[in-house]
């Protein structure tokens, strides 16, 4: 009997015939809907497949399937809303199972005293907002990818939101989590407002990307939602410079804007119509939220830092353009729409995101977009924005359009672009080659360079946690 009928059958008598999806038409579109759609648009089929899709309803049966992968040395993918970017989902070799945590579903509970929600992995991120929204709560947290992903995989890719500048990351908001580990053995870690004892644990499942444990419910904070009272303003700037100074002093004068955005004409060009920019001119806006008088009184002051660094006031027609439109990717991507485009353009989009210090990042950014076009071929188009800004420091998205060859290998391409940002940003001391889509398969090469001597923490971790090798091996941490 060969591997496959073997692990389809063992799981199927431990979980019943209705937990599992084995049919070869599901296994080859199980993977990601990133650069290998590029390939799946001309007909490539996956070079490896998953042996079976367990679609795990409970804690015990996602206990009961890894104690299984743990003894037959079967490898396993964590997916809850399929979205990652980063290759995370890719399968590497045949003998891998995915547990899909999307029947998962539940809201366990809202508690509005101490301003949290329980919620099993598999809950969309979306039908959650949705239910606080109508009780005049929100989660806070907007990636993107909104109408794709769910709980459990958020809190894996240690994910951000498009008010992350307000209302923190992923890991500003988790309280406490469940979670089982590799053995089947299930932990919990409980939710308390802050805990001096020890190491912090929530991080060794936050940011994990499936390499470590299967995250099975999150307790995450609420916050009171006031949409009516949001300040907008929207600014041309000079250049993609002076914007990041005036962000920056924004930020450092300790104003607490929700949204702050800076696009450079590149990026504007490509993703909004609405706003025309001359020459060197760059995009930017901001929007405050709160309780009323917070918004008018910072969204007051963050109009006159813009305005003292030469900015033009748009108004909000151009950000009101940017809330309808913000997740309009989520409708097209992996659907048969985004394929023929793919074969109609030979054109792939996509984007990396990376962050750096105040000091370094105007610098990483000139170097990129120096550097880039002479190193890949294929870039037909390179933008960047500013979208998550700190205290300390902000992050880029680089926005960028491959024009690819031979489809099957368009995710050389892809790596070779991601590769040549890592190489730029490396050189800095005080920036990080990834700000939150995760490493995955994508950035995985590159892990030891970007975390130096405390690298050996994280394979420490890995070799405690998961002996085997088995959760999601090549992810996060290169094998070998
Ligand atoms: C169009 C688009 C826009 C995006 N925008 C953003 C953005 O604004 N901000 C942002 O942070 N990210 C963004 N992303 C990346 C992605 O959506 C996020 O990383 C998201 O967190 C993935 O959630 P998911 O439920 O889809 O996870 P999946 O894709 O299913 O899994 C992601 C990773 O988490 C692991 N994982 C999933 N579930 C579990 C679990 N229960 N236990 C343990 N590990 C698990 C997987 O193994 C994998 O490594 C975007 C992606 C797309 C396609």
């Amino acid at each position: 009997m060969g591997l496959k009928e073997k692990t389809v059958g063992d799981l199927t008598e431990i979980l019943g015939p209705e937990s599992i999806i084995s049919d070869d038409g599901a296994m080859r579109i199980a993977d990601p809907i990133m650069v290998r759609t590029y390939a799946k648009a001309f007909g490539y089929v996956p070079e490896h497949r998953p042996l079976c899709i367990v679609k795990a309803a409970s804690a015990e049966q996602v206990s009961k399937t890894l104690r299984y992968c743990s003894d037959n040395d079967i490898h396993v993918i964590a997916r809850t809303g399929a979205s990652s970017s980063e290759d995370q989902l890719l399968v590497i070799d045949d003998r891998t199972i995915f547990i899909d945590g999307s029947p998962m579903n539940r809201i366990v509970d809202i508690d509005t005293e101490n301003m949290v929600v329980t919620a099993q992995c598999g809950t969309p991120i979306a039908a959650l907002e949705e239910r606080l929204n109508a009780d005049g709560y929100t989660l806070g947290h907007a990636p993107q990818s909104l109408p794709l992903a769910s709980m459990g995989g958020l809190v894996a890719t240690r994910s951000t939101g498009q008010f992350s500048t307000y209302y923190g990351g992923i890991e500003d908001l988790v309280c406490g989590l469940e979670a089982v580990l590799p053995n089947g053995e299930p932990i919990a870690i409980r939710p308390v407002p802050r805990r001096a004892a020890g190491p912090d644990l929530r991080h060794i499942a936050i940011g994990s990307e499936g390499a470590l444990v299967f995250i099975t419910e999150v307790t995450v904070k609420i916050f009171k939602w006031y949409p009516d009272l949001m300040w907008k303003g929207g600014y041309i700037v000079e250049n993609f410079k002076t914007g990041l100074a005036a962000v920056r002093d924004v930020m450092v004068k300790g104003y607490k804007p929700s949204v702050v955005r800076l696009y450079d004409k590149a990026d504007v060009d490509h993703n909004y119509g609405s706003v025309k920019l001359k020459n060197e001119e760059a995009f930017m806006f901001f929007t405050v939220e709160g309780p009323g008088g917070v918004p008018e009184a910072h969204g007051a002051a963050i109009h006159q830092i813009a305005l003292s660094y030469g900015a033009e006031h748009i108004g909000v027609k151009a950000v009101d353009h940017w809330f309808l439109t913000r997740n309009r990717i989520c409708d097209t991507i992996g659907t048969e729409k985004e394929y023929v485009k793919f074969r109609e353009t030979n054109v792939y989009n996509a984007t990396l995101e990376i962050c750096a210090n105040w000091g370094q990042i105007g610098e990483i950014y000139d170097e990129a977009m120096r550097t880039l076009p002479e190193v890949i071929p294929e870039l037909v188009m390179l933008g960047g924005h500013v979208s998550h800004s700190y205290m300390n420091g902000t992050n880029v998205y680089f926005v960028y359009a491959l024009k690819m060859g031979d489809p099957a290998s368009a995710h050389l391409a892809q790596y070779r672009f991601v590769d040549a940002v890592c190489d730029v940003v490396l050189k800095y001391s005080s920036a990080t080659i990834v700000h939150h889509h995760g490493v995955g398969k994508m950035r995985a090469g590159r892990i030891r360079e970007e975390l130096g001597s405390s690298f050996t923490l994280l394979e420490m971790l890995k070799q405690s946690i998961d002996p085997g090798n088995i959760m999601n091996p090549g992810c996060l941490i290169p094998i070998g």
